[in-house]
């Protein structure tokens, strides 16, 4: 078994660890959207010379190696490219996460009230445990598309001085069928509705409760009823991700699964400078829905995004564009089963992923049967476990619990449609899709070296 990865640093070490902990524990905190994480990642790439690749097509730039440039897809989904000095079609270098999360979305027929209080009507994203998201300081992220093309982005109660919103649950005292019922029905997903006021507003007859709320609305927003339609405003657990443990060693934060790839991933590749092979990190949105849609793996964003990249360094070519997929290599990155002493019975021990055991590799994943799964290749890990060596990263290996205990999927599978080498790679985390999900700051340090690692050596 291999050796817990603090115990590899000295004091400076665990600094350097816990540094960049923090700039990952401010990413989480204010970023709880796909499309907030992919302005957030524009603003760190263009600081850092990224430029909008519709800007070099209008302007009829051509890229040279070293150039970099993000291709934003519709504003959920985020392709950053840095341009090596071989050719494209050589293969690149990428690394894959995604930056959705499961939550409680805003239906579009919202806003009702009831025995004066005036409610939210949601439609759960994601797979989510729903008895999780009562009781909980709740808040709203999202943007409202108005009519005259303009948008309106909306963020309530992540402020000290926001209010809050939530989701109530039964008293214990009156809860005697509720709690003979299965776990999957003691809240449903129909009753996942969050309250948003109570005081009615005055001189008003009917519904004047949910008047109220949306007078307030319309003041500070200026967003009428009707503009729910074409809005999409997410319902995430309101606060900010904090350090967890009395050592401080792990982060407690939403949407971790999958945005510690994300973040991970990004700030590797920000570091990269005159690669020999085109480097790429692709953020992608709807993975927990199955990757559909066009701003999910599934897309053919990230096809076109070479396709155009290809013209601006070379000419087009459609047979350039398959080659340069098919040599490439990836690390699919997303979240693992962390190994919980609390849930022992569903995981099987020596092909587990463990806290402080480092950056996990799952050469497969799927479930029953590896169905639906991309198992990577052998010749492809034996490089990688090379790698990490050469650089000193820690790494473990695993699989998602025991073999007939359930399984899930990640992105891996589209692009090893492509026919590239693909794995599945990540963090561990306890308690995923949970409200609050954990992590382990050496864990996040370890799959960042290995990130700078694979594309630096692969
Ligand atoms: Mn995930
Ligand atoms: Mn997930």
């Amino acid at each position: 078994m291999k050796e817990n990865a603090w115990k590899k640093y000295d004091e400076a070490g665990k600094k350097e660890v816990f540094d960049f902990a923090e700039g990952y524990r401010n990413f989480l905190s204010v970023n709880k959207t796909e499309r907030e994480c992919v302005c957030a990642s524009i603003a760190l790439a263009e600081e850092k010379g990224y430029r909008n690749i519709e800007e070099c097509i209008q302007q009829g730039v051509r890229l040279h190696a070293g150039d970099k440039v993000y291709v934003n897809n519709m504003g959920k989904a985020l392709a950053l490219f840095v341009i090596g000095e071989e050719p494209m079609e050589k293969g690149m270098r990428i690394l894959g996460a995604h930056i959705d999360s499961p939550r409680l979305d805003i239906k579009q027929n919202p806003v009702y009230e009831d025995t004066d209080f005036a409610l939210l009507d949601t439609h759960y994203y994601g797979g989510i445990k729903k008895y999780q998201w009562v009781t909980l300081p709740l808040a709203l992220h999202g943007i409202v598309a108005k009519k005259d093309g303009t948008k309106v982005s909306v963020v309530i109660g992540e402020n000290e001085q926001d209010p809050v919103v939530g989701i109530t649950d039964l008293l214990p005292h009156l809860a005697a069928d509720q709690m003979k019922k299965d776990g999957g029905k003691i809240i449903e997903g129909e009753d996942l509705d969050v309250l948003i006021g109570s005081m009615p507003l005055k001189d008003t007859k009917k519904e004047s409760v949910k008047a109220h709320v949306m007078k307030l609305i319309k003041e500070h927003y200026d967003i009428e009823e009707d503009d729910f339609l074409s809005a999409e405003i997410e319902v995430v657990p309101a606060g900010t991700a904090r350090d967890y443990g009395l050592d401080r060693s792990m982060i407690m934060g939403y949407g971790q699964d999958d945005r510690v790839c994300a973040y991970t991933s990004l700030m590797a590749l920000l570091e990269v400078e005159h690669p020999s092979r085109t480097c790429c990190c692709i953020l992608v949105d709807k993975e927990e829905i199955g990757s559909v849609g066009a701003s999910g793996m599934q897309s053919r964003f990230f096809e076109n995004a070479i396709a155009e990249i290809i013209a601006l360094c070379d000419t087009e070519s459609d047979l350039k564009v398959r080659r340069t997929l098919q040599n490439s290599h990836m690390l699919s990155s997303d979240v693992s089963a962390a190994y919980d002493p609390l849930y022992a019975g569903v995981m099987e021990k020596r092909n587990a992923a463990f806290f402080g055991k480092g950056m996990v590799f799952n050469k497969y994943t799927g479930a029953r049967g590896k169905s639906g799964c991309n198992d990577a290749n052998a010749e492809y890990m034996a490089e990688l476990r090379r790698v990490m060596d050469q650089e000193h990263v820690s790494f473990q290996t695993a699989e998602l619990g025991k073999v007939d205990q359930g399984g899930g999927g990640t992105i891996a599978y589209i692009l090893a449609n492509l026919n590239m080498n693909v794995i599945d790679s990540g963090v561990p985390v306890l308690s995923m899709h949970a409200p609050w999900e954990i992590t382990s700051k050496v864990d996040v340090y370890e799959t960042y070296c290995g990130y700078k690692a694979f594309l630096k050596h692969i």
